[in-house]
This record gives C-alpha cells, sequence and structure tokens, in this order.
C-alpha cells in the first residue's frame, strides 16, 4: 500500500511539474512562422488571401480522412477549412505533439480549444456559405475563427479573456489570416454593429441562448450552441430563424464545453 502511495505522490509530482512546464510555454509561445504561401478565393466578385502551410500536413489530412469524414461530416467546404487551418499554431507548444489528435486541448486560463470533431461538427451545422456574415462567441486560440474565414471572410469573433482576445489578434496577424475582426467584451449582446448575421456560433455553454443573439440572427440564419450549465447534461443546439422570423429549435449532441461567462451567469 505504502509502495502505491508514494508512485502515486510521484505521478501526482511529474504531473504538476509537466503542467508548469506547459504554463510556462504558454507565455513563452511567441515567435509563430508565418504563412509560407497564400491562396487566393475568388467567388464571383468576392476576393480574399487565405493563408497556407506545409507542415504537418499530412497530419492534418490523417485528421480530416479518419476523425472527421469518415465519422460522417461530409461538408467539403468544412473539411478543406480543416486541411488547411494549422491546429498545432493555436496550441501552446507543449501541447502541439498533440495537436492532429481528435482530442480537446487547454489553452490557458482554463479554457479549451474543442476537439476537431466538435470544431467540424459545428461548421458544418452552419451551413456556412462564401460572402456570408458569421459571428462567434468565445474566440479563445482563435482556431474556430481561422476555421469560418476559409469559408466566408466576413468573420466576427468575441472574446471575454481580455489576454486571450489580443494572443489571437496576434496569432491572426502573425499567420496571415487577415480577415478576421476581434473584439474583446462580453459576447452577451452580440456585435450590433455588424449585425444582422447569416450564422452565430458559440464555443462557450451558456445556461440559455441569450436573446440579444437570437435578435441578431438574419432571417433564413442558422446559430448552434452548446446549451446547459456545468452540472447538467449540455446539448449542442440548432436555432434557426425562418424568412417570417419564426425560430426553431433542434437539440442535436450531448457536448461538454467550458461555461459562458458574463451577464449570461446573472439571467
Ligand atoms: N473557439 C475557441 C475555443 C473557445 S473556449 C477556439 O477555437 O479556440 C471558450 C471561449 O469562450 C473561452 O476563450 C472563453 O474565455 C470564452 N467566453 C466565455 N464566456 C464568454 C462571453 N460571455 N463572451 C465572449 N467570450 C466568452
Amino acid at each position: 500500500m505504502k509502495k502505491v502511495n508514494s508512485i502515486l505522490i510521484a505521478f501526482i509530482g511529474i504531473m504538476a511539474v509537466w503542467y508548469g512546464i506547459n504554463q510556462k510555454n504558454i507565455v513563452l509561445m511567441q515567435s509563430l512562422p508565418s504563412a509560407a504561401t497564400f491562396d487566393t478565393t475568388t467567388i464571383d466578385t468576392l476576393e480574399w488571401n487565405k493563408p497556407r502551410f506545409e507542415e504537418r500536413k499530412k497530419e492534418r489530412n490523417r485528421m480530416v480522412h479518419e476523425g472527421i469524414k469518415e465519422r460522417g461530416i461530409t461538408d467539403s467546404a468544412v473539411l478543406e477549412a480543416m486541411r488547411h487551418v494549422p491546429r498545432h499554431l493555436f496550441v501552446p507548444q507543449g501541447y502541439q505533439q498533440f495537436a492532429y489528435e481528435n482530442q480537446p486541448l487547454p489553452i490557458g486560463h482554463n479554457q479549451t480549444i474543442s476537439q476537431p470533431y466538435i470544431v467540424g461538427y459545428m461548421t458544418a451545422m452552419l451551413e456556412l456559405e462564401a460572402g456570408e456574415k458569421v459571428l462567434e462567441i468565445g474566440t479563445g486560440s482563435g482556431y474556430q475563427a481561422a476555421i469560418l474565414s476559409e469559408i466566408t471572410p466576413y468573420v466576427y469573433t468575441i472574446e471575454i479573456v481580455e489576454a486571450l482576445g489580443k494572443q489571437a489578434q496576434e496569432r491572426f496577424k502573425t499567420l496571415g489570416y487577415s480577415t478576421i475582426n476581434v473584439k474583446i467584451g462580453d459576447g452577451y449582446k452580440g456585435w450590433t454593429k455588424h449585425a444582422p448575421f447569416d450564422a452565430i456560433i458559440l464555443t462557450a455553454a451558456p445556461p440559455e441562448i441569450p436573446q440579444p443573439l437570437v435578435d441578431q440572427l438574419k432571417p433564413g440564419g442558422t446559430l448552434v450552441a452548446p446549451v446547459g450549465r456545468t452540472s447538467e447534461t449540455q446539448y449542442l443546439t440548432k436555432v434557426t430563424k425562418n424568412r417570417d422570423g419564426e425560430i426553431r429549435r433542434q437539440r442535436k449532441l450531448p457536448v461538454r464545453f467550458v461555461p459562458m461567462t458574463g451577464e449570461v451567469q446573472h439571467d
């Protein structure tokens, strides 16, 4: 029994050191490689640049094939977006080796970047098209926003944790995701200046979807959010607004997301 205890203590110790190193890496992770090349996408008269990265491309292709496509996500724009965005450059250095596994990863400040399958699933649910305007609540690392920016150049994203918002902004600049607009603040009230949106995605879970966000959805638009308190089962929920402004809600997958903080917790 004593032996088991000391093994356990040693294990906890190793984990603590490992965690410490990773925390440090969050601060140290500054020198990102910028895009080697850019692709220009032109749809009708719409044109925007997308950064392209050769590094770890094979692993990305395998992740998309095995972790997303073979699990039933067929939307080719989503699959293509996920083949291009270098997920390893959105996570702290200590976790980069796991970036193409199908798992969520810590990004500091008690937040996590979702599992790639869930990112693919939620993005496909939005049915986003080039030229449409999309709002994300919960920028985090910026990975989801970068995926959205592959599909449309009109991406707006709000982050409540200032350090994360600023880091994402820097990352977009360094990597070349020049079309993404970041705001630091509570996403509860959406982004009135740019509303209405064709699509809205929440990547933190509110107990209930904030009404201002539903109000900022265009008729014909789709909102996707994990809904539920941390203590209950959360469900990915799809909210659609039809041409007459009627709202329809559909529960999809049970999921586990970090809570949406700020005003929504005081309702
Ligand atoms: N989409 C992110 C993952 C985000 S984790 C990515 O791709 O990396 C959820 C994020 O939502 C966290 O960064 C958290 O700080 C943020 N968040 C929580 N409540 C929020 C609120 N009220 N407004 C804006 N952002 C919020």
